[in-house]
């Protein structure tokens, strides 16, 4: 009998699998895709702390950035930039394949093709079932880690709850023309409720892309044509891919031998939609739980608690700051953004950035206040009337 079957072989899926079988457990990886890298809608940024974590060899990585470039609905822009790079953009359906391969050489079992349907709990273990092409099949083991990313109904079937509030993206890759910095979109007429960007990758290549809380496949031809009218890109003649991203995590992440994590947990920056960091933090917290649940041959609710607290301990606060922004940036109108980049402008938050103790592309609560008590300072009448429509 499997010691572990992870459902979802997606980076913070493989990743647990790795680390649980170097810990010596035999571990199942169950994937409906029919191969690795199947249908990612992903630009693959993360941080510095990111990629120490994945431990993974430079082929990997597109490319470092150290600035990025924000635009304002008129297409008045501001450049934010740190001496040392504080982001990578890694080939994402190659770190899918990498983790993979590193999970399989500890000794984890991949399954594709495979889509788990249901997880009965039984006195000694639990059985996940499975469709494999049509046939039904089932297999057992002792625990279960639900890494399905977002939108699988398993966690809710199994009684923990569901994500209420979720964004939806959408991504191109795209020739683009001499452009090497990282761009960001901020109007709501072209992503609402949300932001588009454009980032370089290889080879005169990048992917474009945004999260709206509408129609993603209108907006992002949309998006194209203003890029390809800006001779950004060369052709709007592109396959978009979509997904979606949970802005709010799920309720209960664990049950009597199961545990959720990664997207399918919402463990993912409100703020720019970025999963990979926050869902491998959380599979390491994941993996220690049941590690200490199997020395101590207890798998019981009440034992698995501990995974919800402590992940929510180190991403609790990030998560409700960010969420919070993201709603009061919901509010606003393309006025009230065109004068937040003048006051940004105005009060030199560039620089502030440039020089800030501490910056850190993962963990965002500080900096969003920091910014805000920057410019209520300066201008406390206009950023209070901006800010006005706080939800
Ligand atoms: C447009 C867009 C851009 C993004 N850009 C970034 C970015 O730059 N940086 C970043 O950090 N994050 C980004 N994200 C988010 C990031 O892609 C996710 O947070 C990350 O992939 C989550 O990893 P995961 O392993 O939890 O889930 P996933 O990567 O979604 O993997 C889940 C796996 O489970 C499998 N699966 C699902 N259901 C079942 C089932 N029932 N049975 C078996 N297998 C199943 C799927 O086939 C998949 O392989 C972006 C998301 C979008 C939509």
């Amino acid at each position: 009998m499997y010691h572990t079957i992870v459902i979802g072989a997606g980076p913070v899926g493989s990743y647990s699998a790795e680390k649980l079988a170097k810990l010596g457990y035999k571990v199942l990886v169950l994937d409906k895709e029919t191969s690795v890298g199947q249908d990612i809608c992903c630009t693959g940024i993360v941080g510095k702390e990111c990629l120490d974590m994945l431990a993974i060899d430079n082929s990997l990585i597109f490319k470092s950035s150290s600035s990025v470039r924000f635009f304002a609905p008129s297409g008045n822009s501001l450049r934010v930039w740190r001496n040392e790079p504080v982001a990578y953009v890694l080939d994402r359906p190659l770190l899918e394949s990498k983790l993979v391969e590193r999970a399989q050489a500890a000794g984890a079992d991949y399954l594709f093709g495979t889509q788990a349907t249901d997880v009965q709990l039984r006195k000694e273990g639990l059985c996940v079932g499975a469709d494999f092409g049509g046939q039904k099949k089932a297999f057992e083991s002792k625990t279960a880690v639900i890494a399905t990313g977002f939108g699988s109904s398993l966690s809710r079937k199994l009684g923990m709850g569901k994500i209420t509030d979720f964004i939806a993206g959408a991504q191109a890759e795209v020739k683009i023309n001499s452009i090497d910095e990282v761009q960001v979109y901020f109007d709501q007429r072209l992503a609402p409720g949300g932001f588009a960007w454009l980032v370089p990758t290889r080879d005169n290549k990048g992917l474009a892309g945004l999260i709206t809380h509408k129609q993603p496949g209108t907006y992002i031809e949309t998006f194209l044509a203003k890029l390809k009218e800006q001779n950004k890109i060369a052709s709007t003649k592109v396959i978009a891919s979509y997904g979606a991203i949970p802005l709010r995590p799920l309720p209960r992440t664990y049950a009597r031998r199961i545990l959720v994590i990664g997207e399918a947990a919402g463990q993912v920056k409100p703020i720019t939609g970025g999963g990979i960091y926050y869902g491998l933090l959380c599979a390491d917290i994941a993996v220690q739980t049941l590690h200490q649940a199997s020395l101590a041959g207890d798998f019981s609710k009440s034992k698995l608690a501990s995974y919800q607290k402590n992940w929510r301990a180190k991403l609790g606060k990030e998560l409700r700051t960010g969420y919070w922004a993201h709603r009061l940036y919901c509010r606003l109108d393309n006025r009230q953004i065109e004068r937040l980049y003048h006051l940004a402008n105005n009060t030199d938050i560039s620089r502030f950035i440039a020089e800030m103790k501490g910056f850190s592309f993962d963990w965002h609560s500080n900096l969003i206040l920091e910014i805000l008590k920057r410019l209520a300072f300066r201008y406390p009448v206009e950023t209070g009337k901006t800010l006005a429509k706080h939800p």
